[in-house]
């Protein structure tokens, strides 16, 4: 079906043409100019003194997981409420995803329910950052020291989301964004490592480049494989950074419309907590009836997306224990994503509204 108002539109426009176009007529097409541009651009932003590029934001997590040289098979918490590659890159890292569930309100994890996980093989936990807020990185802090645990930040959907001042990313040992086409600035596809962590950020650059400090030479000191991006990815970026401020404002301005326009109370907002200063990253919404709106909003041709299915259901996951997530899976089931990218207008989102309001008479 070809849809009026679609999910998701990458916001490209001559900058990032023209930024390609340099690359390709400057004949260096490996990570070269743009690429150490969008590092430093990205320590700015991050506040991080480390950032690495790579593939995408699965591989990130996985470097970021094998970097921390964890005894195979430990356990590493994952919440339940994530994208699938938060677990998978545990599994392929050759680690064990222990999936906890998490918190009615904010949709971050339960620490609570991760505290019952914890065994005398759990070594690592992640934070997920959901639809553009931020989680508790305190409370996260608190919890990895008592239980002497590692911080893996999956902060894929976090790229300019701060608390109280901290960008995502650097509370932790280590931390990944993503620069799908989806996500708030894209390459296409690509990602970043970031990491305070002088001796990580060494490994890293060892595991991402084939075993090597630096291109050019034949000894390889380490194992590592080539996890590389191209300056025409960074290229991209570049011309995204710099739309960064533009996209967070026009987001939030949408969302207050949204918000403001739906006056039911049986349409439900992720919480967010007090000083984050969110990018909205869908407009994510709850509600009782969430299968008549998505039926009424697809066939006036918007197109909506479901919630993440919950990792403990997921067959390669659960199958490391069954454990019981009731509130990710009440989120899959109420839940909805809907449009909030750069060509929606406060026409559309009216409309959209309108027909949700509708259905709820
Ligand atoms: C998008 C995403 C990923 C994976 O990133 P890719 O670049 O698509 O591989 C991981 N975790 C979360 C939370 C994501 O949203």
């Amino acid at each position: 079906m070809s849809y009026k108002i679609t999910q998701v539109e990458p916001q490209i426009g001559e900058e990032e043409v023209a930024n390609v176009k340099s690359v390709l007529e400057s004949g260096w097409l490996t990570e070269g100019k743009y690429t150490q541009s969008f590092i430093d651009e990205f320590k700015k932003l991050s506040g991080i003194d480390n950032v690495l590029l790579t593939n995408n934001g699965t591989l990130a997590l996985y470097l970021a997981i094998l970097s921390l040289d964890l005894p195979p098979k430990s356990e590493v918490l994952v919440p339940a409420f994530t994208f699938y590659a938060t677990a998978s890159a545990v599994v392929f890292a050759g680690h064990i995803p222990k999936i906890y569930d998490v918190n009615e309100n904010t949709w971050h994890g339960d620490l609570n329910h991760a505290s019952k996980l914890v065994s005398h093989s759990t070594r690592a936990i992640i934070p997920v950052h959901i639809y553009g807020s931020m989680c508790d990185m305190t409370e996260y802090k608190n919890f990895a020291e008592l239980y002497n645990l590692k911080i893996i930040e999956d902060a894929a959907q976090a790229v300019g989301v701060k608390k109280d001042g901290v960008h995502a990313g650097a509370y932790s040992d280590i931390s990944t964004f993503s620069f799908f086409a989806d996500k708030t600035i894209t390459m296409g596809e690509g990602a970043a490592i970031c990491t305070n962590n002088n001796a990580l950020f060494e490994k890293l650059k060892l595991l991402r480049n084939q075993g090597r400090p630096n291109s050019g030479t034949f000894i390889h000191p380490a194992l590592g494989m080539n996890f590389r991006v191209t300056d025409m990815q960074a290229a991209v970026g570049c011309a995204q950074l710099l739309k960064l401020e533009n996209i967070a404002k026009e987001r939030r301005g949408k969302y207050e419309r949204y918000k403001s326009n739906l006056t039911s109370a049986e349409i439900k907002l992720q919480k967010i907590d007090s000083g984050v200063n969110p990018i909205p990253f869908r407009f994510a919404i709850t509600s009782p009836k969430i299968e008549k709106i998505k039926d009424k909003l697809e066939q006036n041709g918007i197109q909506t997306r479901s919630f993440f299915y919950p990792m403990n259901k997921q067959p390669a996951i659960a199958k490391y224990g069954q454990i019981d997530c009731p509130v990710a899976m009440t989120l899959y089931e109420s839940g909805l994503a809907l449009p909030i990218h750069s060509k929606i207008t406060n026409h559309d989102i009216d409309l959209i509204t309108e027909l949700i309001m509708d259905t709820l008479k």
